[in-house]
């Protein structure tokens, strides 16, 4: 039996500045206060140093990398450039880069096996569209992003899985308690069947208009291990009752 820690990231996505790092001080705040739970923020590239500095005791983290350590990959940027950055922990297969830069399972499979080669906390992406929810296809859809995305554990790799609903993201619209408690049962069986009782160490989060009025019955759900938070992670006005709510879930 594993005990894992919540952990609540926030995605800045193509959002922030040096001036938006502010929020960076109360965010790192409320994670102190909450002891138990991990929480991390993704800012774009250009600003992963200039939050290192700013921000201690919270893990900064990227939004991508590439499979490659180096090379002629004109506009990317590798899993050792942001060790180098003071990133700690990566997201991989988003459902925007799958959709915007056609990111494949082998592609989003790939990107997790060159971070977790350099010791990045690792989140893959997975979720259904709306149309493969209503066509009764999620469950599919996800085990088989599951099967094509997540690379062989590793003795000391901190992968996490998150399970966004693509048509959750950034709407307003979140699953309900039933559909998560259903999709995170299914993953964890998922990596239970493939990974034996080392599964169990890979963390669930939910992702998809993760608000502070939402957080804690989300938490409540089995088998949620945290959350991966878009807009709701901007500010810390937003962000913080949602660490606060894991804290107390
Ligand atoms: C995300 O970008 O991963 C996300 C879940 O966004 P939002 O919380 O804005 O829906």
């Amino acid at each position: 039996m594993h005990v894992r820690r919540k952990l609540v990231a926030g995605n800045w996505k193509m959002n922030g500045s040096l001036a938006a790092l502010g929020e960076l001080s109360a965010i790192a705040a409320a994670a102190k206060d909450a002891g138990g739970v991990d929480v991390a923020v993704c800012p774009p590239f250009t600003l992963i140093a200039p939050a290192v500095a700013r921000s201690s005791g919270l893990v900064i983290g990227a939004q991508d990398c590439h499979f490659r350590e180096s090379g002629a990959h004109t506009g990317n940027v590798s899993a050792p450039m942001l060790v180098e950055a003071g990133a700690r922990l990566v997201i991989v297969g988003h459902s925007e880069r799958r959709a915007d830069q056609g990111e494949t399972d082998a592609l989003v499979r790939a990107k997790a096996e060159a971070a977790l080669d350099h010791k990045l906390q690792t989140i893959v992406c997975v979720g259904e569209s709306e149309a493969e929810r209503e066509a009764g296809r999620a469950l599919e859809r996800v085990s088989a992003q599951l099967a094509g995305s997540i690379p062989d554990l590793r003795q000391d790799a901190d992968l996490v899985v998150a399970y966004e609903p693509i048509w959750a993201i950034g709407t307003g619209r979140t699953a309900t308690p039933a559909d998560v408690a259903e999709m995170h049962a299914a993953i964890r069986r998922a990596l239970a069947g493939r990974f034996g009782d080392a599964g169990g160490r890979v963390r669930v989060l939910y992702g998809g208009s993760v608000s502070p009025a939402n957080a804690a019955e989300l938490f409540a759900v089995a088998d949620v291990d945290g959350a991966l938070v878009g807009g709701a992670s901007l500010t810390a006005a937003q962000f913080v009752p949602i660490v606060e709510a894991a804290a107390r879930s």
